[in-house]
């Protein structure tokens, strides 16, 4: 039986008791079927990963920290820019882009942007259980839409913009990945995604004048928007983020199903 584990906004630490939401209790009770002492992992972002036990009282409950379990460790920094569209299809990159380990989803607003309203608690809700399922010690911030122009103009000082331009403007991505110095390895990151449109050819300008911006390719098919997010994503992740670390999980049950 796998153990539930939640995101919670709560500080965390060593003998804390902490109240859990209605739909967290809910889920607890009624779907997995828990009942009082049963084991529960917990994290806040903040705070590393916690073991603790189920108290029911009523219809609500809380969790009774026991111990740490994992520290909080830096995650890499790199943020999801990518235009809105429909629900299905959104709700799919805020599920996967949380699972790829993005930092940050900022919807973006562009010429061509066919879907301008964005509900972001329900993003929000689908990057906190692709966090909780993922086993992420944290969950990518949901930020509100803005204006591309707008995004460009306060674009932060040192953080590198990496724009996946459909009209061939650049090298593949792999190659230009590949070729960066260490400097721009530990940078902060951003990937910038069109609309379904493309973007505007004054939209693709003003990102190449951003400092430090590299325009790649994703090869020679034009892919959906958000196949376009979860590509570039993986490919960075894989050639300048975490994905270059070893994966725990696998050595771990490897040497216990040895016994
Ligand atoms: N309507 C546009 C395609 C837009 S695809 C056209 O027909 O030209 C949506 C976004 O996905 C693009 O703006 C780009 O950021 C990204 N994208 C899709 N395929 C790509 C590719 N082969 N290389 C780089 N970026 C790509």
């Amino acid at each position: 039986m796998s153990t539930p584990r939640l995101f919670v906004e709560s500080d965390l630490g060593p003998g804390d008791e902490v109240p859990l939401s209605d739909s967290h209790a809910h889920y607890l009770r009624n779907v997995m079927r828990r009942a009082d002492d049963a084991p529960l992992l917990l994290f806040n972002g903040r705070d590393g990963e916690w073991r603790a036990a189920l108290a029911v009282r009523g219809k609500s409950a809380l969790a009774r920290l026991v111990e740490r379990t994992r520290a909080q460790t830096a995650e890499p920094d790199v943020w999801l820019c990518f235009a809105p569209i429909k629900r299905a299809r959104i709700d799919f990159v805020a599920e996967k882009a949380t699972e790829l380990g993005a930092s940050v989803l900022q919807p973006i607003l562009t010429r061509h942007t066919a879907v301008e309203r964005v509900k972001v608690d329900r993003l929000r809700a689908n990057a906190i259980e692709a966090a909780e399922q993922t086993e992420r010690l944290s969950v990518p911030e949901v930020r509100e839409p803005v204006d591309l122009a707008r995004l460009i103009a306060a674009w932060p000082t040192g953080r590198r913009l990496l724009v996946c331009d459909e009209t061939g403007g650049g090298p593949p991505i792999a190659a230009a990945l590949g070729a960066l110095d260490e400097a721009a390895r530990v940078a902060p990151w951003a990937i910038v995604i069109g609309p379904e449109g493309g973007f505007a050819a004054e939209e693709l300008k003003a990102l190449r004048d951003v400092p430090q911006m590299l325009a790649v390719g994703l090869g020679p098919r034009i892919l959906r928007a958000d196949t376009a997010a979860l590509a570039a994503l993986a490919c960075w992740q894989a050639l300048v983020g975490d994905g270059r670390s070893p994966t725990p999980r696998l050595a771990i049950d490897y040497l216990t199903s040895r016994g």
